[in-house]
C-alpha cells in the first residue's frame, strides 16, 4: 500500500504542477480526481504512511519564475469536494450537528483562477494569483487589463476581495480559432485559457483576451452577517458577482438546484464545474473553521465527468511537420462538455492495437487536457465489426512507405519532399514564436502551395503582390499587408528564424540559448557537437540533431537562399523590442548587483530611453532588485510595482 501511495502522489504532484504552474493538463480532471480520491481513501486506512509531500496536505500550485512572489494576508483554500448526494448529505449532518438551524448559500463553481484583489482606500494596490494558498504571484499589472474589475472603488475602503478569473466561451472559441490559424498550439479550456493569460508577462495580450471575473469572497474583516450579505455588497462596490444562486436550509432543494444547473450548464457563456454550497452564516463559518486545506463551511459539489458514447465512422490519418503520421477517428456527432463532438484523437498505432480500436465501434469519448477528445474504451458488447483496423503502409500524402522506429509509439514518413510535412513546416514557419509572419496561417499555405507558388520556406521571401493577389479570396490590400509582414519578418533577432526551421528537438528557447552563444547561425552551423552540447541547459540529444541537419547539403543551401533574399541571420537578442518599452519609465535599481557596477547599469537603462532614480513611489514603473535588496523591494512588492533582476538587466 505504501507503494502504490508514493505512486499516486507522484503522478498527482506531476498532474497538479501540469495544470496550475504550467497550464498545461496531460490528464482530465475526473482521472486527477479519481486518482486524488484513491490516495485519500488510502490515507485514511493508513494514517501513518502519510508522506509529507502529498496533495492532500497542500492547496494549488507554484509560483511561476516570472512573477514576484505575494505573500497573501489572509491564505486561500481549496475545497473539500464531493461527487454524490450522500456526500452532500454527510456534510449537511456535519454542519447541523453543531448548527442545526443552518442555512446554506449555493453558488456556481465558476471554471477560473482565484484571484486576490487588494484595494486600499478605494484604489486597487495588488492582484495575486492563489499560489500554494499563502505565497501567490504578483499579477496586479495583469489584473489591471481585466475590464469588469474596478481600479477605483466609489467608496475609499481598505478591502481583500477574492473571486474567480475565467475566459468566457465565445472568447475562447475566438482565440482558439486565431491560434490555429497562426499555425499556434491551442488551449486545452477555457480555464487553462484565462490562468495562462494572467500568468503571462506581456499585458498587452492580457487586454485583448476579454477576461471577467465573479467575485464571491471579503477576505477582510467584513461587518457582514451572512454570505448573501456579502455578494450583495461586492455587487454594490462595482464587482461582477454571480446571481444564479439560491439559499435555503434544505438538502433537497440544493439538490434540486444542482439538477436544474446541470441541465442549464451548457447554455451558460462560461465553464462552470459544479455548484458550491456554503454555510450562509459568517459567524457560524468563523466556528466551523477551516481544516489544512479547506473551510468546514463550504463543499463544492462536482459535476461527473463528461463521457458519451459514439460511433467511429472513419480514421483519417495526417501528417506533421517531422512526419509524425496521426489517426483521428470521425464520430457520429455528440454533445459533450458543452460543444459537438464529432472528431477524437486515437493518439498512435500502438493506442489503437491496446486498445483493440475497430472501425464502426461504439466507443466512449471524453474531453481530456486536450483540445481534441480522445477514445477512452470500446463498448465491446455493441461490437459488430470483426475486422481488426487497418494501418496505412504508406503515407497518405506522398505515398512514401511509412516507418514505426521501434522506440516510438508513432508511425513516421521520413520523405524530406512529402507535400504535407512541408505544408506543415511551411506553417510553422510563419507561426508567432518563429517568423511570426501575421496572415501566414494554414489557408493561406494550402493555397500557395496549391498554385505552386512555395516548395520550401525561402520561396516566402521571393512572392510579389501580384502573386499574391493570383490566390482565391485574396485582395489587393490583404495581399500588401501580407507581402509587408513578409518583408518586416527578414529583420526578426536569429534565434525565431533558428526556430522556424523546425529542426527536430530545437525549440524555441533551446533557439534562443544557441544563438545566445554563437551570435549568428552562420557560426552555429560550422558549431562542432562539442561546442554545442557544453551550453548549459542543452544537451547532446539537440547537439546530435543540429549537427545532422547542417550536414545535410540543402539545408546549407537553404541557409545562402534565406541569407540572399536579405533575412537576418544575427542574433539581436531582445534589444529591439526594450528599446520602446522602456523609453520614458522610471525604473529604481535596488541591492547589490553581480555583473554590473550600479553606475554601469544605470547608463544602460538611460541608453535606453528610461529614467533612473533613487527612492520607489507610487510613479515608479520598475524595480530592478539584485541580492539583497531591502525596503525598496518590499515597498515596490506592496504597490504592486514590476520588478525585475540582474538578469533582465542583462538580456536588454
Ligand atoms: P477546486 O477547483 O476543486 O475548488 C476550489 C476553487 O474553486 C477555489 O480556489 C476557487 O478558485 C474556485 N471557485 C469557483 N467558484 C467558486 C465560488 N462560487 N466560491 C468559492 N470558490 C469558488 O480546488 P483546487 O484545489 O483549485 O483544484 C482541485 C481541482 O483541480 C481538482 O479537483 C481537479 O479537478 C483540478 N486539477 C486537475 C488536474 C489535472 O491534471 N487535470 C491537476 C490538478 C488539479
Amino acid at each position: 500500500m505504501k507503494k502504490r501511495m508514493k505512486e499516486l502522489v507522484g503522478l498527482l504532484n506531476r498532474y497538479a504542477k501540469e495544470y496550475y504552474t504550467e497550464d498545461s493538463p496531460s490528464v482530465s480532471d475526473s482521472e486527477y480526481d479519481r486518482l486524488y480520491r484513491e490516495l485519500v481513501d488510502l490515507e485514511k486506512a493508513y494514517p501513518d504512511d502519510i508522506l509529507a509531500d502529498s496533495p492532500t496536505h497542500r492547496v494549488g500550485g507554484l509560483v511561476l519564475d516570472g512573477f514576484e512572489k505575494y505573500q497573501h494576508e489572509y491564505p486561500l483554500y481549496s475545497l473539500q469536494d464531493a461527487f454524490s448526494r450522500a456526500e452532500l448529505d454527510e456534510f449537511d449532518h456535519r454542519v447541523k450537528s453543531v448548527f442545526p438551524d443552518a442555512t446554506y448559500m449555493a453558488e456556481l463553481k465558476i471554471d477560473g483562477l482565484s484571484i486576490s484583489l487588494i484595494y486600499e482606500n478605494g484604489q486597487l494596490q495588488v492582484g495575486a494569483t492563489r499560489g500554494d494558498g499563502l505565497v501567490g504571484e504578483n499579477i496586479t499589472e495583469n489584473v489591471k487589463r481585466v475590464r469588469d474589475i474596478p481600479l477605483q472603488l466609489e467608496q475609499p475602503l481598505t478591502i481583500t476581495v477574492r473571486g474567480e478569473c475565467y475566459l468566457p466561451r465565445a472568447s475562447f472559441d475566438r482565440i482558439n480559432e486565431e491560434r490555429r490559424e497562426n499555425g499556434e498550439q491551442e488551449f486545452a479550456n477555457p480555464r487553462n485559457a484565462a490562468a495562462g493569460t494572467l500568468r503571462q508577462l506581456d499585458t498587452a495580450v492580457v487586454a485583448k483576451r476579454n477576461l471577467a471575473t465573479f467575485l464571491y469572497q471579503e477576505a477582510s474583516p467584513t461587518g457582514r452577517a451572512t454570505q448573501d450579505e456579502v455578494l450583495r455588497e461586492l455587487q454594490n462596490y462595482g464587482f461582477s458577482v454571480n446571481n444564479r444562486r439560491i439559499t435555503t436550509p434544505s438538502m433537497n432543494e440544493i439538490w434540486d438546484f444542482i439538477q436544474i444547473i446541470g441541465q442549464e450548464r451548457d447554455s451558460l457563456a462560461y465553464d462552470i464545474d459544479g455548484v458550491v454550497i456554503k454555510v450562509n452564516s459568517l459567524a457560524m463559518q468563523e466556528e466551523l473553521g477551516f481544516t489544512i486545506k479547506a473551510p468546514r463551511w463550504a463543499i463544492a459539489y462536482k459535476f461527473p465527468a463528461e463521457e458519451k458514447e459514439a460511433e467511429i465512422l472513419s480514421v483519417d490519418w495526417t501528417v506533421g511537420r517531422t512526419g509524425v503520421v496521426t489517426p483521428t477517428a470521425n464520430l457520429t456527432p455528440v454533445q459533450l462538455a458543452g460543444t459537438t463532438v464529432s472528431r477524437a484523437t486515437l493518439h498512435n498505432v500502438d493506442y489503437i492495437a491496446e486498445k483493440d480500436i475497430r472501425i464502426g465501434d461504439t466507443v466512449i469519448v471524453y474531453k481530456a487536457g486536450d483540445i481534441i477528445p480522445a477514445v477512452l474504451k470500446v463498448v465491446e458488447e455493441k461490437r459488430q465489426q470483426q475486422k481488426v483496423m487497418p494501418i496505412p503502409s504508406h503515407c497518405p500524402s506522398c505515398g512514401s512507405d511509412l516507418l514505426h522506429f521501434e522506440d516510438e509509439v508513432a508511425l513516421r514518413c521520413i520523405n524530406p519532399v512529402c507535400p504535407a510535412q512541408i505544408k506543415e513546416r511551411l506553417a510553422h514557419f510563419a507561426s508567432r514564436d518563429a517568423m511570426n509572419i501575421s496572415g501566414f496561417g494554414p489557408a493561406i499555405v494550402e493555397k500557395l502551395f496549391a498554385a505552386n507558388l512555395v516548395h520550401d520556406v525561402a520561396d516566402i521571401y521571393q512572392l510579389t503582390v501580384a502573386d499574391l493577389m493570383t490566390l482565391e479570396g485574396v485582395k489587393e490590400k490583404s495581399a500588401d499587408k501580407l507581402y509587408q509582414a513578409i518583408q518586416v519578418s527578414k529583420a526578426n533577432s536569429a534565434e525565431k528564424l533558428l526556430f522556424g526551421l523546425g529542426i527536430r528537438h530545437v525549440g524555441s528557447k533551446a533557439s534562443r540559448l544557441l544563438l545566445e552563444k554563437f551570435g549568428d547561425l552562420e557560426s552555429l552551423e560550422q558549431a562542432d557537437f562539442e561546442a554545442i552540447s557544453a551550453i548549459d541547459g542543452l544537451g547532446e540529444v539537440i547537439a546530435q540533431s543540429l549537427r545532422s541537419y547542417f550536414a545535410k547539403e540543402e539545408a546549407r543551401k537553404l541557409l545562402d537562399e534565406l541569407k540572399g533574399y536579405g533575412v537576418n541571420l544575427v542574433y539581436h537578442g531582445q534589444k529591439i523590442e526594450a528599446d520602446a518599452e522602456l523609453s520614458g519609465l522610471t525604473i529604481v535599481l535596488t541591492g547589490k548587483l553581480e555583473r554590473l557596477t550600479r553606475n554601469e547599469a544605470k547608463e544602460k537603462l538611460q541608453n535606453l530611453g528610461a529614467k533612473v532614480t533613487g527612492s520607489v513611489s507610487k510613479k515608479t514603473d520598475i524595480v530592478v532588485a539584485g541580492s539583497d535588496a531591502g525596503s525598496k523591494l518590499d515597498k515596490a512588492q506592496a504597490l504592486g510595482i514590476r520588478v525585475e533582476n540582474e538578469d533582465w538587466l542583462l538580456g536588454l
